[in-house]
């Protein structure tokens, strides 16, 4: 039966893959997280990237894109690159799409990598399956209802009437883990199960919230999860996170206030 392929996600799993710093970590180890996203239309979009990367655990956030003096100004220790994406240095993810507008060249750049590859936004209306299937890395890809109907070709209530369908025919087609965002957000790995995400809130339907999962999910995908663990570990903590910002009555909230409460959503899970 069709429900047996899917799992609710479990506190204790996330706890399990929670990625921990060892004695000899030093923040290479921990992973560097490379962030293109940004633009001179939206620099915000960039900031809260980097801040979800930033506070999921990276090791370090290199971040490529036009919105280096307000990602700085908000967080000096971003390492921050004018050239293109392999140009910036290693990385081991990136992260690529938030505000980033119509720039193709960097997405090519980042596909060509050969460490795991997280797509959102922007990023996603420029992607081909056949792209996707010549790499050697995972591909990890973060619609909202709106960007699945464009990567399906069909309307958004189409996907809205059939979610687990739907995740389940984009990775298939694009060769992808797919995280499919919205009230219950879906993550399916190609041929995989899919799990359902449950700390989600309705406070989380805040312009840049999804920006802030790109970038916490990379910093998961750097330290070394896969695409549909990094998937379901950010979807798990960016809905707790919500809630600690909410608090306990709820109040709405803003997308950096959602990445300053990562901190307080690891530790409710350990
Ligand atoms: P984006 O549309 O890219 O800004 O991402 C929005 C984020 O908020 C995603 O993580 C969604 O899963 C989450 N979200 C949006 N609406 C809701 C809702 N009604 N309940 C729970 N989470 C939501
Ligand atoms: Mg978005």
């Amino acid at each position: 039966p069709e429900d047996a392929e899917v799992e609710a996600l479990q506190h204790a799993d996330v706890a399990e893959l929670l990625p921990r710093p060892v004695a000899e970590s030093d923040k290479y180890r921990r992973g560097v997280v490379g962030v293109v996203a940004g633009s001179a239309r939206y620099p915000g979009a960039a900031v809260l990237a980097v801040a979800g990367a930033l506070r999921g655990g990276a090791g370090a956030v290199r971040y490529v894109g036009p919105a280096r003096d307000a990602v700085l100004a908000r967080f000096p220790e971003t390492l921050v690159h004018a050239g293109p994406p392999d140009k910036a240095g290693r990385v081991q993810s990136w992260v690529i799409g938030p505000g980033i507008g119509d720039e193709s060249g960097a997405l090519e750049d980042v596909l060509a990598s050969d460490v795991p590859v997280l797509v959102d936004a922007d990023g996603l209306r420029l992607l081909t399956p056949q792209r996707i299937r010549r790499r050697t890395a995972e591909t990890l890809l973060t619609p909202h209802a709106g960007e699945a109907a464009a990567l399906l070709g069909r309307g958004r209530g189409e996907i809205e009437a059939a979610r687990l369908a739907s995740v389940r025919e984009l990775a298939e087609r694009y060769a992808a883990t797919v995280l499919l965002k919205g009230s219950t957000t879906l993550v399916a790995a190609a041929g995989g199960p899919v799990r359902v995400n449950p700390t989600g809130t309705g406070w989380l339907a805040t312009a840049g919230s999804g920006d802030v999962l790109s970038g916490l999910t990379g910093s998961l995908l750097a330290a070394g999860l896969t695409a549909h663990d990094a998937g379901s570990v950010g979807a798990y903590l960016h809905g707790l996170a919500a809630r600690r910002a909410a608090g306990p009555d709820g109040a709405p909230i803003t997308s950096l206030e959602v990445a300053d409460h990562l901190g307080a959503a690891w530790r409710d899970v350990t």
